[in-house]
């Protein structure tokens, strides 16, 4: 039997035959029959309906130093900024009018923000937003700071592996991080009762079929509630600036391939995926993705959450364009929903 078909049929399978799988992601009916399959599996658990979350890019200040990443601590040119208390709040209000039921907390992992401010923030919104969602993507943290974060009233957490292959990780992280401590964390927020996702970019710097292959491995045996999905973009100001960006074709296709993996899976049409074509995100949805994730940021901070070039950040991207983004997303056939859109345990 054909690799797709064996795939469909049970796609918990070994890493080489994952490795087979990737090797036709070029091959365009393979693609599509992949994508219809994702197609007919996302519409069993969650309709036709698309998850908004409003994301607020709330500090672009990072002690890390991820090699492909345009706000690590090493790029000295990037322009910080942290919201205020007050600007986060206000972020969240605006959101909720234009109908967000998810508030997606990121940043850099900025020592400003501190166990107590991250709790005392939580606990602000948790009360203010009872029939609200708050998901935070602040790096990697001591299992106790998850725990508090979680006390305080968060739902959900992103942190995404970025490879699965330690050596891969080792080429695109410094040596004072681990692919080991970013496992361990997944699998704290995972026993803390988050809803939890993890993720990879697709064609970073270095990157074989086998390490995505590995990708696959991982999640097949984490079982994320979320999984984060786009194609690397490289940043001018990093030692990755001259790389190539990842692959859409690609991109989508593993999208597929995850949906199949793991059927009620909250996916995300990813900004990556939208930056680098200009109907991305729709694509991303035709492929098997469910959720997209407007941007809330206050519009004189967008540009500087600088992860990568040409970053979008208006229009269809931002938060007040949510009207237009409804019309796309239902001309394709989907429906954009203003709930929590929480994983369907
Ligand atoms: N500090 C948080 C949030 C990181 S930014 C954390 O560590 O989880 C969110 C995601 O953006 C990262 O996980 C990474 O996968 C992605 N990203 C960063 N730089 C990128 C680049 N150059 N191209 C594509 N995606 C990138």
């Amino acid at each position: 039997m054909d690799i797709i078909e064996r795939f469909m049929e049970n796609p918990k399978r070994s890493k080489e035959e994952y490795v087979e799988l990737i090797g036709r992601a070029e091959d365009r009916q393979a693609a599509q029959t992949l994508a219809q399959r994702a197609l007919q599996i996302r519409r069993q658990h969650y309709g036709n309906k698309v998850y908004t979350r409003g994301l607020i890019e709330f500090t672009n200040y990072c002690k890390n130093n991820c090699y492909y990443c345009g706000i690590r601590c090493g790029n000295k040119k990037a322009r910080r900024y942290r919201l205020t208390e007050e600007e986060i709040l206000g972020c969240c209000q605006e959101g909720y009018r234009l109908g967000f039921r998810t508030f997606v907390l990121q940043g850099g992992e900025d020592p400003y923000f501190t166990d107590d401010r991250m709790v005392s923030l939580i606990r602000q919104i948790r009360t203010g937003y009872t029939d609200c969602a708050i998901t935070l993507s602040i790096g990697e943290k001591p299992y106790e700071s998850y725990r508090r974060f979680r006390e305080a009233g968060a739902d959900r957490y992103l942190l995404r592996h970025e490879t699965a292959n330690e050596i891969h990780y080792g080429r695109l992280h410094p040596p004072a991080m681990s692919l080991q401590n970013r496992k361990n964390c997944l699998n704290w927020l995972k026993e803390l009762g988050y809803q939890t996702g993890a993720g990879f970019m697709v064609g970073s710097p270095g990157q074989k079929r086998e390490h995505l292959a590995e990708d696959l491995v991982f999640l097949s045996e984490l079982k994320p509630h979320m999984v984060g999905i786009g194609p690397f973009i490289p940043h001018h100001h990093t030692k990755f600036a001259h790389e190539k960006p990842g692959s859409v074709e690609l991109t989508l296709f593993l999208l597929s391939a995850v949906r199949i993996l793991l059927p009620k899976v909250l996916l995300p049409a990813t900004t990556a995926l939208g930056t680098l074509a200009f109907d991305g995100r729709i694509k991303g949805l035709m492929a098997g993705a469910n959720v997209v994730m407007p941007n809330l940021s206050p519009v004189k901070n967008r540009k500087q959450y600088d992860l990568y070039d040409n970053k979008i950040a208006t229009d269809q991207e931002a938060a007040e364009g949510k009207e237009s983004l409804s019309r796309q997303v239902r001309q394709a056939g989907f429906c954009l929903a203003d709930e929590r859109g929480d994983f369907m345990f």
